[in-house]
């Protein structure tokens, strides 16, 4: 088995980021996309192996996080990258808007709740970073107090890493003009409506107030126990292929094994 290249689309601890200098178009691993789509689809096989492994073996935690703009793809990969993982081990928390109960807690108070157990892939649709991210766009803290939690954030992230989680953090880069794009699909589709919202149109006018926000929150929380990828996102199958190979290759390293029996079954027959 080759090691898979989990570096290329890493950022480095202390690297400044520009994300609107970032590609969105990748070219990588392939630029042919029956290749990249034949060898998703053995990374998802793979993936779904190393899955029952993690849950049978019941010690190592893996956290995906996904960050993106509106129409960058988190739904769709969640849905093709784990769609044949047993739901037994594999939890996917969406995180939305938060409620009064959470708004009357630290930001880190609900999102500490389903960081996964052992044995458990946990996936963040959104995520705590919202909470240096769409906060700080549409002021509803000081600066003073989003500006604090990169910090937090990295503390709160070493503390999961130092009590045996992997974290991976996938930005899910889009241009301006693929999310026109699939935002138009999402209207002229029936079956899509009911994704599309008018409050995206807003979000999308404050773009580049979010390519800044994004861009600080990556530079400022990608440390070396919880690197933060930036996945060119405009063509789903180099996404979805992208984003597999990382988790794949680091499953592989985590290398998670069936454990032993408790005693010696050779020749125990079942009468
Ligand atoms: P999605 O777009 O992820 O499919 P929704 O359309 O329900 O789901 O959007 C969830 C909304 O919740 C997003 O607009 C997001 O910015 C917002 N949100 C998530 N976390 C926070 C937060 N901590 N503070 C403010 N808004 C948040």
């Amino acid at each position: 088995m080759n090691d898979l290249d989990l570096t290329t689309h890493r950022l480095q601890p202390g690297q400044p980021v520009n994300l609107s200098e970032i590609e969105t178009d990748g070219k990588a691993f392939h630029d042919d996309r029956d290749a990249a789509e034949e060898e998703f689809e053995a990374l998802v096989e793979e993936l779904a192996e190393w899955q029952r492994r993690l849950y049978a073996e019941g010690r190592q935690k893996l956290l995906v996080v996904l960050q993106a703009m509106d129409a960058g793809g988190k739904d769709s990969t969640i849905r093709h990258i784990f769609g044949r993982t047993n739901p037994q081990g594999v939890q996917v928390h969406s995180f939305k808007v938060p409620t009064a109960q959470e708004l009357a807690h630290d930001f880190l108070w609900r999102i500490h709740q389903r960081v996964p157990g052992k044995g458990m892939i946990g996936v963040f649709n959104r995520s705590h970073y919202e909470d240096v991210v769409v906060v700080r766009v549409d002021r509803l803290v000081p600066e003073s107090v989003w500006r604090a939690r990169y910090e937090q954030i990295n503390q709160f992230e070493r503390l999961l890493a130092d009590t045996g989680t992997t974290i991976l953090k996938f930005y899910l880069h889009i241009s301006k003009k693929e999310q026109r794009k699939q935002f138009q699909e999402r209207i002229d589709d029936p079956s899509k409506q009911w994704k599309f919202s008018f409050d995206d149109l807003e979000k999308r006018k404050q773009w580049d107030g979010y390519m800044a926000a994004y861009s600080e929150a990556l530079a400022r929380c990608t440390t070396g126990a919880a690197p933060w990828y930036v996945i060119p996102g405009d063509q789903k199958w180099y996404r979805l292929l992208a984003v597999a190979r990382v988790l794949v290759g680091t499953l592989r390293q985590m290398n998670p094994a069936y454990p032993a029996p408790e005693r010696d079954l050779s020749g125990v027959v079942v009468e």
